[in-house]
């Protein structure tokens, strides 16, 4: 979610954009808007120089794959949409989709199908393909969510042959929105490390993955309360770990006063309720971005079986009513703050 998750030592939220005065003469930070969020990017003691290049080859990567993955404004992914609408085979015109897809495919299948990012159709009848949400927006006709989940569309549907992609569903529409920026992520890590630098953090609006320390002490992150103003918990990071939050309270639709989450239970079409909010620790970013957004759907029933189905270590999950649930390993490395200790519930080993 877009503002949980803010690195205490920068101060509770990024404002204003590109470059910041550094707080001490070894932390360079930048920041800049992409993927509709806020982007910082913080690096410990090196060169301005190299720092400043680096963040400009990460704000290229970004670029390119907002233009190409984009759900719903023209791109490769769109084409690509087109295509499968069509029931036309569509010519690899965008490399970098394919092992997208391949990381996609992975985590629909441990995530028993509840991550599935080929129901674009939903998420699009549901208002979601949208940068303003505030816009007035109709309740989608319940016949037409009912015809999109018999058809069914999933990951399976896609086929690739050489250099054609081909869906066997036309009612599959992509959409990488739930692990896009923990994907964007992994790709900034490793440019850091392929231009020298191990000391860094990537905070996609709340998404953020870390690489080394800040010195001699890890990177400590505050996760954001749901409610959107507090911190719920820090965290210290060890070495290559990304923190990543499925949440519902920024990106939602409001129909006769009552909210609808932009996280579709595939199941049924519906926007899920339950969580929320649901933060996942992993090395893996966008496999915790995937988690995160499979564990909203998954709900208190079943978080705990998708959880180790998709080989998750550290989970924490908060309900509408605050309450925390949490696998003991993360409970561990949690701080929640003392004087506004929720009620927590701890459950049983991943
Ligand atoms: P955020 O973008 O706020 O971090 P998520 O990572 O949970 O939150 O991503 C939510 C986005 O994922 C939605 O806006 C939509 O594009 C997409 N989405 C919604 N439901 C599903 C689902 N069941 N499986 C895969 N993608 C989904
Ligand atoms: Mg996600």
């Amino acid at each position: 979610m877009r503002t949980y998750i803010t690195i205490f030592f920068i101060g509770l939220l990024f404002t204003g954009c590109s470059k910041q005065p550094a707080q001490s003469d070894q932390l360079y930070q930048q920041q800049f808007y992409i993927f509709g969020t806020l982007v910082g990017i913080s690096i410990w003691d090196v060169p301005e120089k190299q720092a400043s290049e680096a963040v400009d080859a990460i704000i290229n990567d970004f670029q390119a794959i907002h233009n190409h993955f984009h759900a719903w404004k023209p791109g490769a992914l769109t084409d690509l949409n087109q295509a499968i609408a069509a029931g036309q085979a569509w010519t690899v015109t965008e490399p970098s989709l394919l092992p997208v897809l391949e990381q996609a495919t992975l985590f629909f299948h441990q995530s028993n199908g509840l991550f599935n990012p080929a129901v674009g159709q939903l998420i699009q009848l549901w208002g979601f393909h949208n940068d303003d949400l505030s816009s007035t927006y109709q309740y989608p006709p319940p016949d037409k969510i009912a015809e999109l989940v018999a058809l069914a569309p999933s990951m399976d549907d896609i086929k690739i042959q050489g250099n054609l992609v081909f869906s066997s569903n036309r009612a599959v529409q992509l959409d990488f929105g739930a692990f896009a920026k923990g994907y964007a992520a992994d790709l900034a890590i490793k440019k850091l490390h392929q231009l020298g630098i191990h000391n860094a953090i990537v905070n996609a609006g709340g998404n953020l993955k870390a690489t080394g320390q800040k010195g001699d002490k890890p990177w400590l992150i505050g996760i954001r309360h749901p409610n959107g103003e507090d911190i719920l918990a820090a965290v210290a990071l060890r070495g290559e770990e990304s923190v990543m939050t499925s949440g519902n309270y920024e990106r939602f639709r409001e129909y006769k006063g009552k909210r609808y989450s932009h996280i579709i239970d595939p199941r049924n079409g519906i926007p899920v309720k339950g969580f929320t909010s649901v933060t996942i620790i992993s090395q893996n970013g966008a496999l915790a971005d995937a988690a995160s957004t499979a564990l909203t759907v998954a709900g208190l029933q079943d978080w705990h079986k998708i959880a180790q189905q998709m080989g998750i270590k550290y989970v924490m999950l908060v309900d509408e009513a605050g309450t925390v649930y949490i696998n003991p390993a993360m409970a561990e490395r949690v701080q929640f703050q003392p004087k506004k200790k929720p009620k927590i519930i701890i459950s049983e080993p991943l």
